[in-house]
């Protein structure tokens, strides 16, 4: 497979260049030429466990030896604590796909556990190192963090919007100590945060000096390594009821993780809608259902890691949106740079008439649903996931069963849960265990000047 990116600038690419590189020289995003089509496999894979469908799954775009990517797909998944690694439940009249059994307790250890390995395979073959600078509103810095520890070649810096996300979130960055890792708390919003990574990789002497690498969701390997888990719930799903496809409720901050559902439909699994779920910061809402994509303020919210304007993979399906064009995309992305908006509303047919569907839940109704939820099926939702919880309501269908994506752990959360429920009835004994931690973390101006040196010194390369 190789890869373009969404500006028209680079093409040909391989898998090693789009997962090391990350994001593509003209500023774009990278994406494989085309999404194989599967549908005629469906039926032999529908038994599969999850790390032999993933492996079929990730064939397709990887150019590794078999027997490299089933022990890279073993490895990565170990760490998780069920057997089925992301386990379908079922709640009241919907299902419920536990993402969250990783190390961190977060859906980002699916992809970032896989990224890991994956940079440490490329690392090991042709003996380099790599700095990954990385932005997180929360889950993806201890994601990350957890995805790297340890590795020789590889040194992570994470910048997180000091003060904007959860104290439990925080310890469990700021407590891992490895002698590779260093947590930075930016003065600023999270948006700021990614701006800076962005402002660094954009800096392409920079870039190639320091040998910069990226975690965040704007990595293919990311998208593609999430793809497994939508083609798992779907062929177990319509395995198991009858119904001929399925549909998935997607809390939505960065557009990452509902791409990955809008890959998996696009190589024939069968999934017939993707419910896009935002919180009051709901720019992707407005958007696919009105055509103007147009960025306002970031407001903090009880789901922090959505609270997001500047969806960074938002790219990748517009130029799918465009019909591949990567010239109409550089020209919407450069106008929106400049005016924070983009008029899609001429394509609004399209838009609407696609796969993804749209809406927003608030502050109220994320409570008033995690308390539902609890009341009449003893089930905890964290906030994250009960906003595509509230949203999928409308969209439940006696033919198509719901597929509700939990993000995250609770216990994550444990001030929403509080709010929601009156006491708090989530606990979990990997948090419990981060009290009594030392921890380590240094504050930084909201500027990529300040990044790049603070990067080049720690690096060696100045
Ligand atoms: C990152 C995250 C999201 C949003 O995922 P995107 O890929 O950015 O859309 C939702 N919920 C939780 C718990 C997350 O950590």
């Amino acid at each position: 497979m190789k890869y373009s990116s969404t500006r028209g600038g680079e093409r040909g690419l391989s898998f090693r260049d789009a997962v090391m590189g990350g994001l593509a020289r003209d500023g774009g995003l990278l994406l494989p030429e085309s999404f194989p089509d599967v549908s005629d496999q469906l039926r032999d894979w529908q038994d599969l466990p999850f790390n032999d469908l993933a492996v079929e799954v990730m064939r397709p775009y990887v150019d590794f030896p078999d027997e490299v990517l089933r022990d890279l797909v073993s490895r990565s998944y170990r760490s998780f604590r069920d057997e089925a690694v992301t386990p379908l439940v079922k709640v009241g009249d919907r299902y419920v796909l536990e993402l969250f059994h990783g190390p961190t307790l977060a859906f980002k250890d699916v992809a970032l556990q896989f990224l890991g390995n994956v940079f440490e395979h490329f690392l090991a073959e042709s003996d380099r190192e790599m700095n990954i600078v990385a932005a997180t509103s929360g889950d993806t810095g201890s994601a990350a963090i957890q995805g790297v520890r340890g590795k020789s070649g590889i040194r992570i810096f994470v910048m997180h919007p000091k003060g904007r996300t959860s104290p439990l979130q925080e310890r469990q960055m700021t407590t891992v100590l490895d002698e590779n890792v260093f947590n930075l708390a930016v003065e600023g919003t999270f948006d700021d945060c990614q701006a800076m990574v962005k402002a660094l990789f954009n800096d392409l002497e920079f870039r190639d000096r320091a040998a910069l690498g990226a975690v965040n969701s704007i990595n293919w390997a990311r998208v593609l390594a999430q793809v497994t888990y939508y083609a798992y719930a779907a062929l177990r799903l319509t395995r198991d009821t009858g119904a001929t496809a399925v549909q998935f409720a997607v809390p939505t901050g960065n557009f990452g993780d509902i791409f990955a559902g809008y890959v998996a439909r696009g190589m024939g699994f069968p999934i017939e809608r993707l419910v896009l779920a935002t919180n009051e910061n709901d720019i992707l809402t407005r958007f696919f259902n009105t055509g103007l994509y147009t960025a306002t303020e970031v407001v903090p919210t009880i789901s922090p890691s959505m609270d997001i304007q500047v969806a960074s993979n938002f790219e990748r399906y517009l130029y799918d949106l465009t019909g591949r064009d990567g010239q109409a995309v550089s020209e919407l992305m450069a106008a929106f740079a400049r005016t924070k908006t983009m008029d899609l509303s001429q394509r609004l047919d399209a838009i609407q008439g696609g796969v993804i569907q749209a809406a927003s839940g608030n502050r109220e109704q994320t409570l008033a649903t995690i308390k539902a939820c609890y009341d009449q099926h003893g089930y905890l939702l964290d906030p994250h996931t009960a906003v595509g919880y509230f949203v999928a309501d409308r969209y439940l269908s006696d033919e198509t069963p719901m597929v509700c994506l939990a993000t995250a752990h609770p216990a994550k959360f444990p001030h929403a849960i509080q709010e929601a429920l009156g006491r708090n009835e989530a606990h979990h004994p990997i948090l419990a265990a981060l009290a009594d931690l030392p921890t380590r973390c240094e504050t930084l101006a909201p500027d990529a000047a300040t990044l790049k040196s603070y990067v080049g010194e720690k690096a060696g390369c100045a």
